[in-house]
């Protein structure tokens, strides 16, 4: 009989239609067709591209921006979904401005929104008395969106990097939200990997994104509603008692080290969802950048899984998304960082769209075992 299992982190309910019992061969998709055009993120293409923020790799002497030699290189996307905010080092005081626009301008009624221009609101559009115009809630567009460029190789895959590489990759993702948690005003930083048109890449370059938001994304407010719940219960956070006992049980462990534990969660909403949760507590994904032996294990654990993964499955589509903590103080106790993989071997319907209740024929100890033997 299908099982509904509910996510403790999310509050997210799942049916478990295991009877269906899908393995790796019973999914098929094609893969994309390639379209041989210019490709903008490829070496010797760097002014086409907006100027770097970051690369790593050049080897000294041979450091000029936005020239070739880089493994990792890291450029504002040319067609933000969120405008572009300046650091508080850049030039123009931008961030001051948006600061003092943060205090005083909360969200706008549509009526007096005209050239808005870039100031961040800093307060949660929940929390304001909007008035008669609560229908018509907005706030500025305001953030960053970057686009990780993973590798001088066009088609390199992430089961292709070295350990070495990956570690650039993180560094250079860590690096970002160091930065841009110093810009007044923002408040939530999402990375994220979308491998394959269906997962949402437009370009075929090996390449991840980061968005940051000026509001707390819903998600996160699941997340939150979630983890203060489960705290209030059970007096811990749930990722660090879902760690303990995954562990302890096995069947839905991957893989693990000191410092992580890969899992299928118990409610995984997709075939195949696999997270990689830090065994401590950490609510910030920023705790990695002060551990150079748990920013190694993370590239093992990444590698091993996406080696495993295009092993069984190929090129199929996917997204890896990093969730942590809103920069802001107060949600310590309860939110723990962590990836989650998602590949898209089903297809999100009717009834998903309809009730947020996903259907997923693989059961996660199927998935698990699949993974862990392959
Ligand atoms: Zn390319
Ligand atoms: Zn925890």
């Amino acid at each position: 009989m299908p099982e509904l299992r509910k996510d403790v982190t999310t509050n997210t309910w799942v049916i478990i239609a295991s009877e269906r019992g899908k393995r790796p061969h019973d999914f098929t998709f094609r893969a994309d067709e390639r379209v041989p055009r210019a490709c903008p993120f490829c070496p010797g293409h760097e002014s086409e591209t907006p100027p770097e923020v970051l690369a790593l790799g050049r080897p000294q002497g041979a450091d000029a921006p936005d020239t070739p030699g880089w493994e990792v290189r890291v450029i504002p996307n040319k067609f933000p979904a969120l405008a572009h905010v300046a650091l508080p080092d850049q030039e123009g005081g931008t961030a001051a401005e948006l600061g003092a626009a943060a205090q005083s301008d909360p969200v706008k009624k549509e009526s007096e929104a005209g050239g808005a221009g870039r100031a961040a609101p800093a307060m949660d559009v929940g929390a304001v008395d909007v008035g008669a115009d609560r229908l018509y809630l907005h706030m500025p567009g305001v953030g960053a969106h970057e686009v990780i460029i993973e590798s001088p190789q066009h088609d390199a895959t992430v089961g292709s990097y070295t350990i070495h590489h990956l570690r650039l990759i993180l560094q250079a993702v860590l690096a970002r939200y160091q930065a841009l948690s110093r810009v007044p005003g923002l408040r939530y930083f999402q990375a994220f990997k979308n491998f394959g048109r269906i997962a949402g890449a437009s370009l075929e370059h090996a390449h991840s994104q980061l968005m940051v938001t000026p509001m707390i994304p819903p998600a996160t407010e699941a997340m939150i509603i979630a983890g203060q719940q489960y705290f209030r219960a059970a007096g811990n956070c749930p990722l660090c008692d879902l760690v303990a006992e995954e562990s302890r049980l096995k069947r839905r462990m991957v893989w693990q080290s000191q410092y992580f534990l890969m899992f299928c969660p118990y409610a995984s909403r997709f075939p195949f969802e696999t997270w990689i949760v830090p065994c401590l507590h950490q609510p910030y994904f920023g705790s990695l950048a002060d551990h150079a032996e748990a920013l190694t294990s993370l590239a093992e654990a990444v590698q091993y899984l996406l080696q495993r993964v295009e092993a069984e499955f190929g090129p199929v589509p996917y997204n890896i998304t990093l969730h942590t903590a809103p920069w802001e103080p107060g949600h310590e106790a309860y939110l723990h960082w962590h990836l989650r993989f998602t590949p898209r071997l089903t297809i999100i319907a009717g009834f998903e769209l309809g009730t947020g209740v996903y259907v997923n024929p693989t059961a996660p100890e199927l998935a698990a075992e699949v993974l862990r033997n392959s």
